[in-house]
Parts: structure tokens; sequence; C-alpha cells
């Protein structure tokens, strides 16, 4: 195991896309920028580990002109330039290469933050462990950023936090609820489904088998992927093939690929769920 301790302006923990925004926009001003997040991948939620959509501001279609600005519209308009088909791998290289591309910015991937050392005026340094390579990493900084998703830097820092939903005199916020409560997002699974069409048991027991892909790590798939004709989800049952692309991990490639020529596209009618 080796110790060591690093120094920059400022330490960003957790490298979800609150923590990419936050690095970038820090980098960009001039600061040097620790950013450190457990994973292996940046992106967090939206990253192809999970899988959420980014799509905050749009209300999922229902506000049809709104959008993200700022670094993440950035990275969104870049992802439609290099990814046009959304392939969730595609998009955490989109997030890497933001990142990447700040001279500013140290990224420490696989680094769990698990100690906070702080007192009366403030945190002092965060400790994480850097999976894999055995490195017991000590940040230290004047300012240190939490974007863990879960408040876990300020939780062990002693700070002062609440958890829930607070009421709508408080902000003066007309979607709130009437009283505060304890309430959080219900959900901490995200699934795909995609209208794979239907077969007859003639034709399933003509066409030859074909094995499952195991589960991809975000259960985004439980079940052989199938491509689509170009043209979405109009496609008979006959144009439906087996799609065997694989990813760098074995798994299928999820909702959508390009591959050995093979283009697959999500049908217009797959839903995302959350
Ligand atoms: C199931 C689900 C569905 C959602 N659907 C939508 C949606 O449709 N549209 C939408 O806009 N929002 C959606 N959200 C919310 C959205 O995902 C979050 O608001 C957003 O991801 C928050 O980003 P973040 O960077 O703050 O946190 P996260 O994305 O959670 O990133 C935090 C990162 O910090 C890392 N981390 C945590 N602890 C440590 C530590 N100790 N040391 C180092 N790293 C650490 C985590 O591994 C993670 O990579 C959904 C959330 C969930 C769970």
């Amino acid at each position: 195991m080796r110790e060591e301790t690093v120094s920059h302006d400022i330490t960003v923990v957790g490298g979800g896309l609150a923590g990419v925004c936050a690095a970038v926009a820090a980098a960009r001003l001039g600061r040097t920028v620790a950013l450190v997040g457990n994973r292996p991948v940046l992106g967090g939620n939206s990253s192809s580990e999970v899988r959420v959509w980014v799509c905050g501001a749009t209300g999922h279609g229902k506000n049809h002109h709104a959008r993200e600005g700022g670094i993440m519209g950035e990275l969104l308009v870049e992802n439609q330039y290099r990814n046009p088909l959304g392939n969730p791998y595609l998009w955490d290289t989109t997030v890497l290469d933001a990142v990447r591309a700040e001279p500013g910015i140290s990224l420490y991937l696989n680094t769990d933050v698990r100690l906070v050392d702080a007192g009366e005026s403030g945190i002092s340094s965060v400790t994480g462990w850097m999976m894999g390579s055995e490195r017991l990493i000590t940040f230290e900084s004047p300012l240190f950023l939490d974007c863990t998703g879960d408040g876990l830097v300020g939780h062990l820092a002693g700070a002062r936090y609440r958890i829930g939903r607070e009421g709508r005199a408080e902000y003066g916020e007309p979607w709130a609820p009437d009283e505060p409560d304890d309430i959080t997002l219900g959900s901490t699974l995200l699934f795909y489904t995609k209208d794979a069409g239907s077969r007859s048991a003639t034709s399933r027991r003509a066409s030859p088998r074909t094995s499952p892909p195991p589960p991809s790590p975000s259960g985004a798939s439980s079940r052989p992927v199938t491509t689509a004709a170009p043209t979405g989800g109009s496609s008979s049952a006959a144009s439906w093939t087996p799609c065997t692309t694989t990813t760098a991990s074995g798994t299928s490639c999820g909702r959508s690929c390009t591959a050995s020529g093979t283009t697959s596209r999500t049908p217009a009618s797959s839903t995302p769920t959350r």
C-alpha cells in the first residue's frame, strides 16, 4: 500500500454530472482540481452503469423547448454529434473526454472517499482508497465540493442536513407539498423495455437459438437484444434479427449500438422506465 497526499485548489468528491460540471467549471476559471470518483467511469447515475436519462428540464418531453444549458448543455450537444444513437458506453467517453480536455483537472477514478478531517473551520482534507492500485490518497485543499449524490462528505464532516421535501411555504415553491415530509426518491432501479415484436411458435422453433447474454450491470437487458429496421418502430416482426454485438464487458450492448457494419436502433416504442 502506498500513502500519499496531494494538494489542489479544489477537491470535488463524486464523479457524477454535478461533480464533472463543477470540476470543468473550476478548471476553466484557472483552478487546479482533484476530481475524485469511486466508480471506474464518470457520469454517476447517467453513466453506462446506471443509464438514467439526462432530461430534467424537458420533463420527459412535456417542456418541449427546455434544455439543460451551460456545461451540461455542452455535453449533450457533443454527445448528439458523437453518439446520435445514444449508446450509453459512448456517453461515458463524451463525459470522460470533457474532463480530460481540461489540463487543470487531476482525475482519480476508483477512489472511494471514506475519511473526512473536519473541525470548526471546515474540512481540511478527505482521504480515499484507490481500489486496484492500493493507494491511500489524502486530498488537501481550501475548498471541497460534496458531489457524492448522497451528501456523504457533509455527513462525515458533521454538517447539519435534512432529508425529504420542504413545505411549500418555506421557499414558495408551487410544486412543493403543503407540509414538509420525509419522502425521498421511491425507486433505485432503472430499466429499459423494448418492444421486440412477436414471433410465432413455428418460427421460434425454426430459427436458430441464441444464447441470452448475461445480465448487464444495470439490468438494462435481460434477454437477447434485437435490431430494428432503420426506420425505427415500424418494422415488421420478420425484420427483427438477434443482435450479436457485445461490449468490452461481454454484455449485450443495450438499447442501441453500431458495430461490425450492423446498426441497431431503439424502436420508437422503447419506453424508459424510472
Ligand atoms: C432511478 C432514477 C431515475 C432518475 N431519473 C431521472 C430522469 O429521468 N431525469 C433526470 O434529470 N434525473 C433523474 N434522476 C435523478 C438524477 O439521476 C440525479 O439528480 C443526478 O444523477 C444527480 O447527479 P449527481 O452528480 O449529483 O449524483 P450522482 O449521479 O449520484 O453521482 C454521484 C457520484 O459520486 C460517487 N460517489 C458517491 N460516494 C462517493 C465517495 N464516498 N467517494 C467517491 N465517489 C463517490 C458515486 O459513485 C457517483 O458516481 C433519477 C435518479 C434515479 C436514481
